[in-house]
């Protein structure tokens, strides 16, 4: 059966296939409370495009990244993929039980995520239910961890989103190795347009939705001079700058002023800063050479671009 579930996931778009036995997972896991009979655990990976980011990594189209990177892949590819292997394992006789990351529970009480609306975030459920997706998908050996807590796997850098399959049939499990692709170079902190993630390479949920939902004005291309016109004009400036300080509250209330472009359908919000912190990851393993799926040409063709931001301070648009 596992050749047929490779088969197939792959025929379903999958990129990368890798299996897990439960003796991977401590007693305690969530995995034991979702499905406590559960024997192996499959991981299902699926490379975003590297074209998609080309918009936002020349500034030009910022759409295709959310509706084709994010949410017609989480909404229709994904589920298409993770229903045909459950039933195939199902036809075999056994449970499969699909898992999808579910975008509006956090891990932690007062987290946010950035590609949801925060007023949509739901905080009535235990996050300690929830699948660890880094975990499962580390531990079906599609990638490792990186400093910043991604998954970077070695076909596709960071560039990729998973889902599982949990089942009761026992199948051989994928082969851990060494990958040892982040060597902590630290480029994927410095390219944060709102320095959202610390240098121990934690990042702040909050600040992080501000700036990739676009409060960084020399990163924007769509933030009108008058943006931001309920804060003082230092405090403005800060916040387009990138270098404000503010709360867990104050967040809300930068995220209020920031409808400056559409979300996609399905609620997911537009990524303005088009996830610099894993193009930056990306361009970096490209550089090294560490990535097996090379292609033709360098993802980063010339220097990346900064607006000027002086219209923000008198409110009129520059020519
Ligand atoms: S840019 Fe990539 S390789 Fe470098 S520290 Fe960040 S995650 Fe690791
Ligand atoms: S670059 Fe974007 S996605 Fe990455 S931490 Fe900063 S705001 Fe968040």
């Amino acid at each position: 059966m596992k050749q047929q579930i490779i088969d197939l996931a792959k025929k379903c778009d999958a990129d990368l296939v890798g299996f897990a036995s439960r003796d991977r997972f401590e007693a305690n896991d969530p995995l034991f409370k979702i499905f406590p009979n559960v024997q192996t655990v499959i991981g299902l990976g699926f490379r975003v495009l590297r074209g998609i980011y080309r918009g936002v990594e020349e500034g030009t189209t910022y759409y295709q990244y959310t509706t084709m990177g994010v949410e017609n892949l989480e909404e229709t590819v994904m589920p298409m993929a993770l229903l045909r292997v459950a039933n195939l394992i199902e036809a075999e006789g056994y449970t499969a039980l699909p898992q999808r990351k579910n975008p509006l529970i956090m891990n932690e009480e007062n987290e946010t995520n950035p590609e949801v609306d925060y007023t949509d975030v739901y905080r009535g459920v235990k996050a300690e239910n929830q699948l660890n997706f880094l975990d499962c998908a580390v531990k079906c050996g599609l990638g490792e961890e990186s400093k910043i807590h991604s998954l970077l796997t070695p076909e596709f850098g960071p560039f990729v989103r998973v889902c599982f399959v949990l089942t009761d049939a026992k199948i051989e499990e994928t082969e851990l190795k060494q990958l040892n692709l982040c060597d902590g170079c630290d480029e994927c902190i410095k390219a944060c347009p709102g320095r959202a993630i610390d240098e121990q390479g934690e990042t702040n949920s909050w600040r992080c939705a501000v700036y990739y939902n676009g409060a960084n004005g020399s990163k924007n291309p769509f933030m009108p001079p008058d943006a931001f016109s309920d804060f003082d004009l230092k405090t403005k400036m800060e916040i387009i700058k990138g270098s404000a300080e503010f709360d867990n509250e104050q967040a809300k209330e930068i995220l209020d002023n920031i409808y400056f472009y559409p979300p996609a359908k399905h609620f997911y919000r537009t990524s303005i800063c088009g996830r610099a912190c894993d193009r930056a990851c990306y361009i970096h393993l490209e550089k090294k050479g560490v990535l097996t799926k090379s292609f033709n040409k360098p993802f980063r063709e010339k220097e990346d671009w900064k607006l000027s931001i002086k219209q923000f301070e008198t409110g009129k648009r520059e020519d």
